[in-house]
């Protein structure tokens, strides 16, 4: 075993504080990784105050990894000591079930492996996140990060990148579509970004009036107050697309009014309340009603390749981890320019 440091939360009320733990040693197929750079999710904030249920504690919560490789197995072929990589949501999955084969690990049958707050098949406890010095991870699992990269802007991409540019690219999101995102936070900025590097015109839905003027300069070409209901149902029935990123419960019926005729409403926020749906609000003009979860490794790759080319990358606000518990509040006031990412290196 090898002994690292992090920051977990105890219990669903506890503030995240200093832990010592165990990884596992590298496995012959394992990278092992110094954990340079770690993005802060919404999700981690969740599953740390036990929001969705069912968290295991101590949580040490993070999904959004980069770093560099400290040591390989005997059998990895693809990575070397000394080199980026990057790790996501996933650790592992069982590589031989339906939704494995598609490259779509997330949907894993067997279970996919959580980067953290999952059975771990190794250590017989339960996964431990990027709130920490180092992770040991199968190679399949790990992602290959340019050396030309900003690190610290690269981090969420692993997380909000791949959770909104799957399902633009998923319901074919292209020129001449009006696109909307709901929220601008971690992910609804990458979804902008996105929406409009695929050619979409683009209308961000805020709570948050003085966010509009940085909306516009990541690629949106309208901006809409959510509160404002007249200006809301200016838009009716007119998007093609709207992916929602939004938090916490709020009324879904007022965004699948903005759809047209065959208009798609995906869901990425994971409130952790039920909103109610009308069935009006679906049936005509026969509008769908879908969620999406993160992506496959290959279709991760395939977005920081995407976003290496085009020179897109996230907003960050970089914090030391003993500011994590006050990252956390104010992610709930919506005072998020436009993610958080800890470096680790303050984690002494
Ligand atoms: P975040 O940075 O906190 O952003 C959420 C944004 O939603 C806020 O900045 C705010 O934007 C808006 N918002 C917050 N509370 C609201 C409310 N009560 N009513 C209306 N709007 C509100 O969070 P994030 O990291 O982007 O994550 C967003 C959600 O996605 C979380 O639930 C997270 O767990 C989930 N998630 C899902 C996946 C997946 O695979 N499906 C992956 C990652 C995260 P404005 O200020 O612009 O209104
Ligand atoms: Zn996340």
């Amino acid at each position: 075993m090898v002994s690292t440091k992090g920051y977990a939360s105890q219990t669903a009320t506890a503030p995240l504080a200093p832990i010592s733990f165990d990884r596992r040693d590298p496995l012959p197929t394992d990278v092992q990784i110094e954990i340079l750079f770690c993005g802060v999710c919404h999700s981690d904030l969740h599953t740390a105050r036990g929001e969705w249920g069912a968290t295991k504690f101590p949580c040490v919560p993070g999904h959004e990894i980069v770093g560099r490789i400290t040591k390989v197995g005997a059998k990895v072929e693809n990575f070397r000591e000394g080199e980026l990589a990057a790790v996501g949501c996933m650790v592992d999955s069982c590589h031989s079930c339906v939704h494995c084969r598609e490259g779509l690990e997330q949907f894993c049958s067997n279970g996919a492996t959580f980067t953290y707050n999952s059975d771990d098949p190794h250590t017989g406890g339960h996964t431990f996140g990027g709130y920490s010095k180092s992770v040991a991870v199968d190679e399949q699992f790990v992602l290959r990060v340019s050396e030309n990269a900003d690190l610290a802007a690269t981090a969420p991409l692993l997380c909000a990148g791949i959770t909104t540019y799957s399902p633009l690219k998923r319901w074919k999101v292209a020129a001449g579509q009006k696109v909307g995102v709901v929220g601008l936070g971690g992910l609804g900025h990458m979804g902008v970004k996105f929406a409009a590097a695929f050619g979409g015109e683009v209308t961000l839905f805020t709570t948050s009036p003085e966010k509009a003027q940085d909306a516009r300069r990541f690629g949106a070409s309208e901006v809409v107050v959510s509160k404002n209901k007249e200006e809301m149902e200016k838009q009716a029935n007119s998007f093609d697309f709207i992916l929602d990123t939004v938090s916490a419960k709020h009324d879904l019926n007022a965004y699948l009014a903005l759809l047209k005729r065959d208009g798609t409403l995906c869901l990425v926020g994971a409130a952790p309340e039920p909103s109610p749906v009308a069935a009006f609000s679906l049936i005509a003009p026969r509008r769908q009603l879908v969620g999406s979860l993160i992506g496959g490794i290959a279709e991760t790759q395939e977005m920081l390749d995407f976003c290496a080319e085009r020179g897109i990358t996230c907003e960050v606000e970089m914090i030391g981890i003993d500011k994590i518990n006050e990252a956390y509040e104010r992610m709930l006031k919506s005072d998020v320019k436009y993610r958080f990412v800890i470096d680790m290196a303050s984690l002494k």
